[in-house]
């Protein structure tokens, strides 16, 4: 199926840095960031779906899968109509979703994987440390209390972690996160750097 989005996943537990690897990726022409939680974060968080957004990630847990495809789906369409991804061109590189098996299955039909970047950390701690630190700095409710925080790894390691098993695991690559930011930036590129030369086309314009 070609009409499938190229996409790579980035993929890893809570505040393992796929946010910041992210926002880098995003800023290189021809690839085109979605993160879940941005999404969700940015809705009017009076509407129905601001409110349910907040209901579950405030207890740590994932909003419901119907929901969040439908509102991924819609804000992926708002950006290819308002040119800001362009599908043809752009690898999507997709943050924070699926986030368990049957994302992993209502996703298919919109997304073709080329590689999973699975941002490793095993010092559970260290994460749990840098989340409560990234509260604070941008107030994310979310994040704030130990125990939300502890229920967000426990979700994750009970819903999230297998769903690299739907993938094939030629694609997933390894990132030991714990790393300085420039060397995982660095191991996140020589993953990138061979898919977006076999995808790149030459003369597509650049901006500036
Ligand atoms: P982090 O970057 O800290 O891992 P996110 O910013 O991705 O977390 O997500 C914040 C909250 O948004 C999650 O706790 C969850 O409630 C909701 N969320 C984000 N992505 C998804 C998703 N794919 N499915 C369900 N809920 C999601």
């Amino acid at each position: 199926m070609s009409d499938r989005y190229k996409t790579i996943l980035l993929f890893g537990p809570p505040g393992v840095g796929k946010g910041t690897q992210g926002k880098i990726i995003a800023n290189i022409p021809g690839f085109f960031h979605s993160s879940t939680g941005d999404i969700f974060r940015n809705l009017d968080a009076s509407s129905e779906v601001g409110r349910l957004f907040y209901k579950y990630s405030s207890r740590g847990e994932l909003v419901p899968d119907d929901v969040t495809i439908k509102i991924w789906a819609t804000n992926i369409y708002a950006n290819t109509i308002l040119g800001l991804f362009k599908e043809t061109q752009d690898i999507l590189v997709l943050d924070g979703m699926p986030r368990n098996r049957n994302q992993a299955n209502l996703l298919y039909r919109y997304i073709d994987v080329l590689c999973v970047l699975n941002l490793v950390c095993k010092d559970k701690e260290a994460l749990f440390e840098r989340m409560k630190k990234r509260a604070i700095k941008s107030s994310r409710i979310d994040d704030a209390k130990d125990d939300v925080i502890r229920r967000r790894f426990e979700v994750y390691q009970a819903e999230t972690q297998p769903v690299l098993e739907f993938y094939d695991p030629e694609l997933i690559r390894n990132i030991d996160a714990m790393n300085s930011p420039a060397q995982v930036l660095h191991d996140v590129l020589e993953a990138l750097v061979p898919i977006q030369n076999s995808h790149y086309n030459a003369e597509t314009p650049s901006e500036g």
